[in-house]
């Protein structure tokens, strides 16, 4: 049979695996979508056991993105600009890291009808999926306020992205959301705060306004209505959790292993049907 991993540090509670099992099954395919919990000081002994034929491939998350570059044998031209890996497939046997982050992304804001322009988002933290979402705006020419608690990895983003748009570092302090917040017309967090079973925990200083009349997108997708994503709906803004990026990102890596189309549909449901069970087994999650 043939195994597709997901490889991370803890896994949780992972929608992906009912996801991309559901969309094997609606494809035909005989195939297992299975976690592998993976400690950093694992992840070699992990690719080398990704090498056995019966592995087609793998999700990459938390927090070996960026760590798994080195080992992987070439990175597709996504990958290597965004510095990021979330999806690996194999070509002759070979191991290439690719990231559907940046795709998956830009695919949900436009299905929530934001479409980028030459204006400024303000993203919050500077790990893997920050890197995705800086590189898919700075792509399309918006400039860039990050928000993070260590400079050094806020800088090293700065440097992925600077030649496409410009981009201001912040720290993590109040009175930095305040001013990182002036003229954005995009809020998007690409931080784990708020993600359960911390659902009550925001990113956002409760004393510091939102970005006035912004959209604001939150990559945490568990619980579906973060705490960010309910203050946003409830001071009027338009707001939405990264469901819709989930999918995407998961469509796009499924169609890396396979080379067909997507059961997109099927692979929604499935997360949604996943979700929704979380959501009964720990009831105080919103
Ligand atoms: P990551 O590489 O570990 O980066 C997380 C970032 O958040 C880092 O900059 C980290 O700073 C910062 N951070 C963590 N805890 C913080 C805190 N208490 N205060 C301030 N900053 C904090 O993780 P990732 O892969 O980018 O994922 C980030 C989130 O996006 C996760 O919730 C993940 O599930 C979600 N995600 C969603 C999708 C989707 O399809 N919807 C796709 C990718 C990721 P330090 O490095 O200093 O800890």
């Amino acid at each position: 049979m043939k195994r597709v991993a997901l490889i991370g540090h803890p896994l949780g509670h992972s929608v992906s695996p009912a996801m991309q099992n559901a969309a094997f099954a609606a494809l035909g395919l005989a195939w297992q979508y299975l976690t592998l919990n993976v400690p950093p000081e694992s992840l070699p002994p992990a690719l080398d056991e990704l090498r056995r034929e019966s592995w087609v491939g793998a999700n990459v998350t938390i927090p070996h993105k960026e760590r798994v570059i080195r080992l992987l044998d070439g990175l597709t031209g996504q990958a290597r600009s965004v510095g990021a890996v979330n999806t690996i497939f194999k070509r002759e046997g070979r191991l290439v890291g690719d990231n559907t982050d940046v795709a998956g992304f830009l695919a949900d804001l436009r299905a929530q009808g934001v479409e980028p322009e030459a204006e400024t988002a303000v993203v919050l933290g500077a790990g893997g999926a920050a890197r995705a979402v800086a590189c898919a705006l700075a792509s399309l020419g918006m400039g860039l306020h990050i928000v993070c608690r260590r400079e050094a990895q806020g800088l090293a983003l700065a440097q992925a992205v600077d030649r496409l748009a410009p981009v201001k570092i912040f720290p993590w302090t109040a009175e930095s959301f305040r001013q990182a917040a002036g003229g954005c017309s995009l809020l998007v967090n690409a931080t784990p705060l708020g993600m359960a079973p911390a659902s009550r925990v925001s990113p956002w200083p409760r004393e510091v306004p939102l970005p006035e009349g912004a959209f604001v997108y939150d990559l945490v997708y568990n619980p579906r209505r973060s705490s960010l994503v309910r203050r946003a709906q409830h001071e009027g803004l338009r707001a939405s959790g990264g469901l819709g990026m989930l999918v995407e990102q998961g469509a796009l890596a499924l169609e890396r292993w396979t080379g067909a189309t997507a059961p997109r549909a099927v692979m929604r449901r499935a997360a949604v049907a996943r979700l929704e069970a979380l959501d009964v087994a720990v009831p105080d999650r919103r």
